[in-house]
């Protein structure tokens, strides 16, 4: 094996990074494990909406009516869940908790302030008022 040939397979080795660079809303990769759901790339969905896992597992938990349990990378749910239903919720969150109502920027950061929560923005310095979950 060439030099060439051995930086090659050495690069396919590292694992991908789950950073994420920009603002996205990831779908997720999920299989089901007898009666629950395994998201195997929670991880990354998080990293790019750029908030807490506990926080996004807090509010799927209310809205699935179902228990979660994140393990490393993964997200392990109590019920049986298509990937569909999990990625609407997930836009949801996104919708509610990291976009803008005012700008529409995802540039955003949760607040907690006197009990109460806000979405405050990064670019436009709009602060929203959300519901605690
Ligand atoms: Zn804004």
């Amino acid at each position: 094996m060439s030099y060439e040939e051995l930086l090659e397979s050495a690069y396919e080795d590292v694992e991908v990074s789950e950073e994420c660079e920009r603002f996205e809303v990831v779908n997720v990769k999920g299989h089901h494990e007898g009666v629950r759901t395994v998201i195997s790339n929670f991880g990354k969905v998080v990293a790019c909406l750029r908030r807490r896992p506990e926080h996004l597992l807090k509010f799927l938990g209310k809205e699935l009516g179902i228990q979660g349990e994140i393990k490393g990378e993964r997200l392990i749910l109590s019920r049986k869940l298509s990937s569909k239903d999990v990625n609407a919720k997930i836009k949801k969150y996104a919708k509610l908790y990291v976009i803008c109502v005012k700008c529409g920027k995802p540039d955003s950061e949760l607040d907690e302030e006197g009990g109460k929560l806000f979405v405050r923005c990064l670019a436009c310095g709009n602060k929203n008022e959300v519901h605690k979950i």
